[in-house]
């Protein structure tokens, strides 16, 4: 081991970032990846002649200046080939009424919210007053939470007069920006802003911290925007990889981590770590830079390990995340209504969010004349943590059905339109990504867990860093690489050298 070696663990986005930063700045980085494939929440299989997105199926940060063209610049890699979605999704309340279309174009989308929401402009205008003040201050890499005083002197250099005026808002929440503007009482505009945020934050207008949610409620809009992925979401994966790869990293596919112990006083930690066929090596670095949920480091770090009691306690008291299931499915395009939106998201009495992705025509997820379809709603994992083996089936059963009628009633389709359906549930996403329970989509942006409030990269323990989407700023492909720049450029400073990542090029 020489005294700089890195170990990064988990080879999702988050991991996948951070690693790729780190081999182009000359580190010797090992990234250990349990499963036989890159891309965690992120990735995608193959059923037959179809390939499914596993989790996220839209991509934020593609456009000039966003987080992933800033990084594919800097990294000297092609940026994956992408459309950008107008509308960003169609969102159906539930109430009969018109679906609404977060359409690109921001005058266009202005005339769309005026028609649907009237009276509610007060609202949108202090959001997007928010939104611009927020890139202005994200853009300029801020460090949050602030752990020391080079944190403080990035968090520092970032703010401009307009986040002093705009972090009075720092402890409210989207539901509070409504009352402010006087808007509080219009019912529709609640419910779209109540699956919207769901959907990005984890939590209802009420619980979304509104430095948040005024940002994640125009990411559609130019001149931001969601992209879809051409092939799959896998190339984002397979891209950063190849720069890793590239720039003298090594991979370890296939190996799980078991056990990570710093001894008192030690200057490295020692890493236990699994192979498929069973084989386990021990390996050494300076430091980690740790990508699953930080859940997870309970189980990993024994407690005479090297974790503070305190720090200990602030993980294991870390509020619930949620679960996801997820439905795949597969089906003649024909079938599905001209015209039809590929991003939909339906309100549903039983389900509340139902988010619908269907792949386009030439996309490479299906064959042409047919379609993938990925349907999630969020559940709670302890519903799904203690069956036995005949109440899973039997549940998952039930709620598949549950599922295909929803969209089949919407979409209007036949039973026999499908060619492929299956569901996968929290324990599918603990099979797959290791993520504790199942959980995923990292902590609710309520106020008491935003940016400055949230949980920092650093950890009690020397060289032990965190990235992902519990860290500042979420979860996202487009978050999660952020926090992974964000811990990069901390890890660095620790060792006497900085990383500056121009937003334009
Ligand atoms: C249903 C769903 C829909 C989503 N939709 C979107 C979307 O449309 N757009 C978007 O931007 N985001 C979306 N997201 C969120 C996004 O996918 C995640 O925030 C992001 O991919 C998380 O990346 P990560 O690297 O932090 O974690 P993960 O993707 O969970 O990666 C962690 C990695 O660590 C590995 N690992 C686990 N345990 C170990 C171990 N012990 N040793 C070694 N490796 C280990 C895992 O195998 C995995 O590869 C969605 C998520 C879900 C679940």
């Amino acid at each position: 081991m020489s005294e700089e070696s890195i170990i990064v663990v988990g080879g999702g986005i988050a991991g996948l970032t951070s690693a790729a930063l780190l081999a182009k700045e000359g580190y010797p980085v090992t990234l250990v990846e349990a499963h036989n494939q890159l891309g965690g929440c992120a990735g995608t299989f193959q059923r037959g002649s179809y390939t499914f997105d596993v989790g996220a199926t839209q991509v934020a940060g593609l456009e000039k200046g966003g987080i992933h063209h800033r990084l594919f610049n800097y990294l000297d890699i092609a940026l994956p080939s992408a459309q950008v979605l107008d509308p960003g999704c169609s969102v159906l309340l539930g109430d009969g009424t018109k679906p609404i279309n977060l359409w690109h174009d921001p005058l266009r989308w202005e005339k769309e919210r005026q028609e649907q929401f009237p009276g509610s402009e007060s609202f949108w205008s202090l959001c997007s007053l928010i939104h611009k003040s927020n890139w202005a201050f994200v853009d300029r890499d801020p460090i949050l939470p602030v752990g020391n005083f080079w944190d403080l002197s990035q968090l520092i250099r970032a703010i401009r007069p307009s986040n002093l005026l705009t972090g009075v808002f720092s402890k409210l929440t989207i539901a509070d920006l409504l009352k402010i503007t006087g808007c509080h009482t219009d019912r529709r505009l609640q419910r779209f802003l109540d699956l919207q945020l769901k959907l990005y934050s984890q939590e209802s207008a009420s619980r979304t911290a509104a430095l948040y949610g005024a940002t994640v409620l125009q990411m559609a809009q130019a001149p931001r925007g969601l992209w879809h992925l051409h092939g799959s979401m896998q190339i984002l994966s397979d891209l950063l990889k190849n720069s890793f790869l590239r720039d003298g990293g090594t991979l370890l596919i296939g190996h799980r981590v078991t056990k990570i112990v710093k001894e008192k006083n030690a200057n490295a930690f020692s890493i236990d770590v699994i192979d498929r066929k069973k084989h386990f090596i021990s390996l050494n670095a300076s430091d980690i830079v740790f990508s699953l949920p930080p859940q997870s480091l309970l189980d990993l770090i024994p407690i005479e390990g090297g974790l503070s009691s305190t720090y200990r306690a602030r993980i294991n008291n870390l509020p619930k995340p949620s679960g996801a299931l997820v439905f795949y499915g597969a089906l003649c395009r024909s079938d599905l209504p001209v015209n039809c939106p590929s991003h939909i998201q339906i309100f549903d009495d039983n389900f509340g969010s139902l988010f619908i992705s269907i792949s386009i025509e030439h996309d490479k997820r299906a064959p042409v004349g047919m379609a993938t379809l990925i349907a999630s709603i969020f559940v709670d994992v302890d519903d799904w943590s203690n069956l036995d083996s005949q109440s899973y089936k039997s549940k998952k059963n039930i709620i598949a059905k549950q599922i295909i009628a929803i969209i089949n009633n919407h979409l209007g389709l036949r039973e026999n339109s499908w060619t492929h359906q299956e569901l996968s549930t929290p324990r599918s996403f603990e099979r797959w990504t290791g993520r504790p329970g199942g959980i995923v989509g990292g902590l609710g942006q309520h106020p008491s867990q935003f940016g400055p409030f949230g949980l920092s990269s650093r950890t009690s323990l020397k060289g032990l860093w965190l990235c992902g989407d519990s860290i500042y700023p979420g979860e996202g492909t487009a978050g999660v690489s952020q926090s992974s720049m964000m811990v990069v450029r901390q890890l660095m400073e620790r060792k006497g050298r900085s990383l500056n990542i121009p937003v334009f090029t």
